[in-house]
């Protein structure tokens, strides 16, 4: 059985004064049996939602509650190199203790970053090997869309970031698939369920042709793209869509609450919670 899983990703928004009191709020205000709550603010604010988080979601104070796991502390983006000269990165064994996710490959790095998918796979081995879950994104720009292309896009990019990378190995470390296509996000223009539905079954295709175990079965899959409250429902309703990565709607309380409630519905009609 699949994780459904929300991640929010906070982009280059809050500080270590505001950060911990926003984790705090949105953590009380998320506890559904049976979600992955994931929240991954800037480096600077790890620590501060680390603390925040811990003291919101003891597990002393949720255990017995039904199912509810604490909210976990992801980061936006590691260097593909253990230590060295590289002024202002950060790698990924300096990650540990704080953050348990990372976020690979999104679109903002590939296009502000120069991210390619041969360096996005080689911050994958790093975020393993540090014991980081990885959430892998993958997506198509608007013209490869209606060019008829987004599938050999995304498959190229798995192929890509993958290439080398022994499944079981990264089926072990718990990655994710993030499909985000990148004309949808922050632009509040969606997908349609449907077609988010046929790129996860494309995605599970390609990792099936990668050899990945259960022809990708276990491989929790995310739709990311300007999701809100309002349009949530929509990808969950889809069985292969397995929950969602949020930046805008994940700053804001109202908006993340309503999203997590929702998924809550969907691990419970999935078997994950009672
Ligand atoms: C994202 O940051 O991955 C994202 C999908 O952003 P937004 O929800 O704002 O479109």
């Amino acid at each position: 059985m699949r994780d459904v899983i929300v991640a929010a990703n906070w982009k280059m928004h809050t500080t270590p004064a505001d950060a911990g009191e926003l984790a705090r709020i949105m953590a009380a205000r998320t506890r559904e049996p049976g979600v992955t709550r994931v929240i991954c603010p800037p480096f600077v604010c790890l620590t501060a939602v680390r603390d925040a988080l811990a003291a919101a979601d003891d597990p002393a104070d949720i255990e017995g509650a039904g199912g509810i796991q604490p909210a976990a502390v992801g980061a936006q983006n590691v260097h593909h190199e253990l230590a060295g000269a590289y002024t202002g990165e950060i790698a990924a064994p300096m990650l540990v203790g704080l953050a348990t996710w990372v976020i690979l490959g999104h679109s903002e790095r590939r296009r502000d970053a120069g991210e390619t998918d041969a360096l996005i796979g080689r911050k994958l081995t790093r975020a393993i090997d540090a014991g980081l879950r990885p959430i892998l994104c993958v997506g198509e720009q608007l013209d490869e869309r209606e060019a008829g292309a987004a599938i050999s896009v995304v498959d190229a990019q798995l192929r890509g970031c993958l290439a080398g990378h022994d499944p079981v190995t990264l089926v072990s470390a718990g990655m994710v698939i993030a499909y985000e296509p990148v004309w949808a996000i922050g632009t509040g223009r969606t997908a349609t369920g449907a077609d988010a539905a046929t790129m996860a079954d494309a995605i599970r295709r390609s990792l099936t042709e990668l050899g990945w175990p259960d022809a990708g079965d276990g491989v929790p899959i995310l739709y990311g793209g300007s999701v809100t409250s309002a349009n949530i429902g929509e990808f969950l309703a889809e069985p292969s869509i397995d929950g969602a990565l949020v930046g805008g709607a994940s700053l804001k309380p109202d908006e993340l609450a309503g999203i997590v409630a929702r998924a809550g519905l969907t691990a419970r009609a999935r078997g994950l919670a009672s």
